[in-house]
């Protein structure tokens, strides 16, 4: 960026000085119809939006720039958003003309967790901004959503939790203080994938102190988050940002919530991506997620709120109880559905409406959405506390209490308002005579000329009298050479020429200077009225955020009504056991997905309790499950983990009969995946994730493992699987769902009491494989992969030699040692002593060189084939 120097030209120098206040935001600079970029910004610009890169060389030295139509500025705006970058839009705050340089001003910073513009808002999704306030270790941290006003504030112990949270919450943008260590901001950033902004320490200082004065109460106590010095400091810096960039006072934000990161249930990042609750595995956003499926809402409140009881399933008892009452009440009327939903249609997004207008962003269209919204509310209550159940009746509470704002703002507000006050008509004819008057000179001007020339030319009997305008005189009469003489004395001549002359009446005169006025004090009126109604508005700020608040709730209850009763869904227990029991269960994706229907899906039961808990002794702790790859092991899992994280949310879960036992935190090690962005290679991520599990779980978790050890070779594999589950088994005792392709696991059965095996069955008809989907107790006895493969395509050349393969690797078995019994996958547990046997030095002295042979061998680095070489030269070494 070059020197603010004497040879740029004025406007240049303006630009060069609100830039220096951006520096890390690209600027738009209002030039008339455009936003223009310059310097290293139009570089940056151009490339990111793909607009042409021109040059202004008028008086500066040649600057790059590219511009955008400011009518459009919208959609680029949000293309840069999504690219990351942060925009700064500086507008013209006075008509061009009264000075030689147009006064400019930044009227609000853009940046990704600030955006307001219902234009670039999904209205399904909530913006969240995330604060952060570190700690010796983890720290405060604050979530806001400057659309609708939320504020939470927490603490957590770690940075892993910290980045949890974060991700959880699906944030867009950090925050950070400026004197953080950078390396830990760096890779909390990086975790979470998303950019980091660096404010003044000040504006993490004294949080407790800022929000008190700004929430206008003398202790936060009655919001729950007094006390958390660290998380308030994180909240005060999000306030501080969110008044920073959109230049406003953040007065729709009148309350702050503890986040809840204790009394949920906690789902870490692996496990919400395995689970495809928001996102599928392959990155699709909306189909084929559970979140997808769910979703029925009418409002769009009432998505984001849903999304966020997918985010924070509950851990409290009543809290669940209170909402299986209200969704249990809808499923059984199908009536009272359909009139809950015909009364949510008509209420729009509140609190993204009261956001805007509380922030001065908002339009006459905001004022005529959030007015047709109340007058809504009422029937929408009445509706509500009719129902039984008392989430219901509360919400229809809570939508009271707004008729009268309602009533007014529509008697103010036009039916259809322009999008801008510049085009006058956003105020309702007959709220005020003043402006109806105004209005009516304005318009009328035509035909009070038309009256006014009538009624002269009558009394002063002169037929080709005509009134007009120009420039120069204004209004002004014209009477030909011919009628001078009928002209009366009062008239006031102002021209001669060649025709006739031109006169001016005093009623003209007055008449004029309303209609060239009228316009200019029409806007200043409407403005007037609107800033009044937007107050009004503002007044009822919390009534508004309360009401929102219930239509979310309400809305939310609806939809998972909506799903259960549609899709034949059940009331769960949820209590305080230590069991899970599921019968006739289903993975509500997989069913929803089925090219044949949901009735071509197999129901199975999964009966599992923690190691100790009475019903232990039937139902096991760790169930072991095997069977051929597409068998359907993972799903069963992942429907295990799916009904208990619906039960938790409040909803009805699909299954014919299941009981909750309350889980504290659902950990999920599903399928390899490489994370090479991170440089984790399959196995680094697998055992991460595992080790995660095995220092986090608690004897109320649950766990789902799906094919642990495989990224590694066989004898590791198992080996690690097995020490995983034992540990799972002996120090935790937790729930826990244990997929494998290595069947040596059955044998921990008969070593450890609440083992217990199951197996997905599979029939053999001929050599084909047919899988039955049934959940079966009992060990997989073979792998198919030969079958499964040649259901893949395999080529029939290859399928025959790996057939081969396979008789001589299972005519070659080694009685007492794992090797080749492993590679056929048969039955057998890494016993250590039989693994000592195998390697212990026998008494003959060809064994003997095998043994040297087998020391040295490196198994990672061995193909299967040269195995099979090697072990038939052995074999004919030993005779
Ligand atoms: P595995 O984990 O054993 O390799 P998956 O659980 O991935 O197998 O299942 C493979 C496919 O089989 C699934 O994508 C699904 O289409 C189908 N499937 C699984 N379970 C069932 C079931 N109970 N009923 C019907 N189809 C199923």
């Amino acid at each position: 960026m070059p020197e603010i120097a004497q040879a740029h030209t004025p406007m240049m120098r303006q630009y060069l000085e609100t830039k220096a206040r951006y520096p890390d935001a690209l600027l738009f600079f209002r030039l008339g119809d455009f936003y223009e970029l310059f310097f290293e910004d139009a570089l940056t610009a151009s490339e990111a939006l793909q607009i042409t890169l021109t040059a202004r060389s008028k008086g500066d030295d040649k600057v790059p720039m590219c511009g955008v139509p400011h009518h459009a500025a919208r959609g680029y705006v949000a293309k840069l958003l999504e690219k990351g970058f942060k925009v700064a839009i500086c507008d013209q705050v006075e008509e061009p003309g009264k000075n030689t340089i147009v006064k400019r001003e930044v009227t609000r910073v853009v940046t990704p967790g600030m955006v307001l513009d219902d234009q670039v808002l999904d209205p399904r999704e909530a913006s969240w901004l995330g604060a952060v306030a570190l700690a010796e270790a983890g720290g405060g941290l604050a979530l806001l959503d400057a659309s609708t006003g939320q504020l939470q504030c927490g603490e957590v112990r770690d940075d892993g939790r910290l980045v949890d949270e974060l991700r959880r919450a699906g944030v867009r943008e950090l925050v950070f203080a400026r004197g953080a260590d950078a390396a830990r901001v760096d890779a909390i950033a990086r975790a979470v994938g998303v950019p980091a902004a660096r404010r003044d320490d000040a504006e993490f200082e004294r949080g407790e102190e800022k929000l008190r004065r700004h929430l206008r109460v003398a202790s936060l106590d009655g919001f729950g988050v007094g006390g958390l010095a660290a998380g308030l400091a994180a909240a005060a810096a999000a306030l501080a940002y969110l008044s920073d960039t959109q230049r406003a006072a953040p007065a729709h934000v009148d309350r702050i919530a503890r986040l809840r990161t204790d009394d949920v249930l906690l789902l870490d990042e692996a496990t919400r991506t395995n689970l495809e609750l928001e996102r599928t595995l392959s990155g699709g956003r909306k189909k084929g997620t559970l979140l997808a499926l769910l979703d029925r809402t009418v409002t769009a409140p009432g998505g984001r709120r849903l999304a966020e009881w997918l985010r924070y399933p509950l851990t409290d008892l009543d809290r669940i109880g209170a909402r299986l009452d209200a969704v249990e009440e809808l499923v059984g009327s199908a009536v009272a559905r359909e009139d809950l939903a015909a009364a949510l249609r008509p209420v729009a997004d509140l609190e993204r409406l009261l956001s805007r207008l509380v922030l001065r962003q908002g339009n006459g269209r905001d004022l005529r959405a959030l007015c047709g919204a109340l007058l809504a509310l009422p029937a929408l209550a009445d509706l509500l506390a009719a129902r039984g159940a008392a989430l219901l009746r509360e919400a229809g509470a809570r939508l009271r209490g707004l008729e009268a704002l309602a009533a007014h703002l529509d008697r103010a507000v036009a039916e259809e308002p322009p999008p801008t006050l510049r085009e006058g008509g956003i105020v309702r004819r007959g709220f005020s005579a003043e402006l109806d008057e105004i209005v009516a000179i304005a318009d009328d001007g035509k035909g009070y000329i038309a009256s006014l020339e009538a009624r002269e030319k009558e009394r002063t009997g002169i037929g080709s009298l005509k009134v007009r305008f120009n420039k120069v005189f204004g209004y002004y009469l014209e009477v030909t050479k011919a009628n001078l003489h009928l002209v009366p004395k009062e008239w006031e001549r102002r021209q001669t020429t060649v025709g006739g002359e031109r006169f001016v009446t005093p009623e003209l005169k007055s008449f004029e200077e309303k209609v060239l006025t009228a316009e200019e004090r029409r806007f200043a009126l409407e403005e007037r009225i609107f800033e009044d109604l937007r107050a009004a508005v503002a007044a009822e700020a919390a009534r508004i955020r309360t009401a929102a608040d219930a239509v979310a709730e309400a809305d939310a209850v609806l939809s998972l009504a909506r799903v259960a009763a549609e899709r034949g869904y059940a009331r769960p227990t949820v209590d305080d056991s230590e069991v899970l029991e599921i019968v006739d269960g289903r993975h509500p994706v997989v069913e929803a997905v089925l090219p044949d229907g949901p009735a071509g899906f197999v129901p199975n039961d999964v009966l599992v309790a923690a190691r100790g808990a009475p019903e232990c002794e039937g139902h096991g702790a760790v169930l072991v499950i095997t069977g051929p790859n597409m068998a359907g092991k993972s799903t069963v899992m992942r429907q295990a983990a799916l009904v208990t994280l619906l039960a938790q949310m409040g909803g009805f879960v699909p299954a014919r009969r299941a009981r909750v036992g309350l889980v504290d935190r659902i950990f999920t090690r599903v399928g390899a995946s490489d994370d090479l962005a991170r440089g984790r290679s399959t196995f680094m991520v697998e055992m991460t994730e595992t080790a995660a599990i095995l220092h986090n779980a608690t004897r109320r978790s649950l766990v789902v493992l799906d094919e642990i050890g495989r990224g590694t070779s066989t004898f590791d594999g198992v080996s690690i699987a097995w020490a995983v589950a034992e540990h799972l088994h002996d120090a935790k005792g937790c729930r826990t769902l244990f997929a494998t392709h290595y069947h040596e696991l059955q044998d921990l059965a008969r070593e450890r009491p609440a083992v217990r095996n199951l197996t997905v069955a599979v029939r053999e008809v001929g050599d084909q494989v047919v899988f039955l989907r049934k959940l079966v107790s009992g060990g997989a006895s073979r792998s198919y992969g030969i079958e499964v493969a040649k259901l893949a395509g395999l080529p029939a050349e290859v399928l025959a030699r790996a057939r081969e393969i396979l008789k001589n690797l299972e005519s070659m078995e080694v009685d007492e040692g794992g090797h080749a019994a492993l590679a056929r996958g048969r039955r057998r547990r890494p016993d250590p002593a039989s693994q000592l046997g195998l390697f212990a030095a026998p008494a003959d002295p060809a064994a003997g060189e095998v043994a040297k042979d087998l020391r040295g061998l490196d198994l990672d680095a061995l193909r299967p084939l040269d195995a099979l070489n090697l072990l038939a030269a052995w074999k004919k070494r030993l005779g």
